[in-house]
Parts: structure tokens; sequence; C-alpha cells
């Protein structure tokens, strides 16, 4: 890291990285975790201030983070910390399998029997 762009590039997606794997994948496709006290919330919506740890929703993301600290890391806070939201949220959260995502992208709806006399 190092090089910082300036902002220009605004179609660009925002690049994060897993703190679990390590991936650098579209910001959107992490969950983002914040420190509330000693705990570690999930916060979806992303709305809250501070800095924020990124993750794959995944239990195995999840637990590498844990096992390598990451989110101490990550957030700059020395933890230990509770992490029974995100436990919870990922409990609730089920796995997309591949062959679930169905691409129903019609760029813009046709208008249909318009016909005119
Ligand atoms: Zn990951």
């Amino acid at each position: 890291m190092g090089t910082r762009h300036p902002e220009q590039v605004r179609h660009a997606p925002a690049i994060r990285t897993c703190v679990g794997c390590g991936a650098r994948v579209v910001k959107s496709d992490l969950l983002r975790l914040v420190a509330a006290g000693n705990e570690i919330v999930p916060d979806a919506p992303a709305r809250r201030p501070g800095r924020g740890a990124y993750l794959h929703p995944s239990q195995g993301c999840f637990e590498k983070a844990q096992r390598r600290r990451a989110f101490a890391r990550a957030l700059r806070l020395p933890g230990p910390f509770g992490t029974g939201a995100v436990v919870e949220y990922l409990g609730q959260a089920r796995p997309v399998l591949p062959g679930d995502l169905r691409t129903d992208g019609n760029g813009g709806e046709r208008e249909q029997g318009e016909q005119g006399g």
C-alpha cells in the first residue's frame, strides 16, 4: 500500500481487504464490523462512524480473523473483544451457494403491448 488515488475515480468500486482471508474484494461484498465498547458488532448498513473492519460474512473468514487477531489490528484497539453479536449475525445469514445466484439483469424493462393504431 502507498499509492493513493486522487478522488477522481468515482466509478471505481471501493475495494476492501477481508480481515479473515485477506482477499481484496468490492466493499459491498464484505460485512463491516465496528467496535462498540469491548464488543465487535456488525454494521451492515455501514453507518457507524469510526474505524471499521471488513470481513466476508462467513464463519470461515470470521474464525480466521479471530485467530489472527485481525480485529484488534484493523480497529486499532487492544481487545479482546466480545463477538457474540457477530456470531449471531453470521448464524442468521445464509451462505450463498453459487448455483443460487441468478442474474436477472434486464438492463431496463421494455414496454410491452404498446400497439398503437
Ligand atoms: Zn474472507
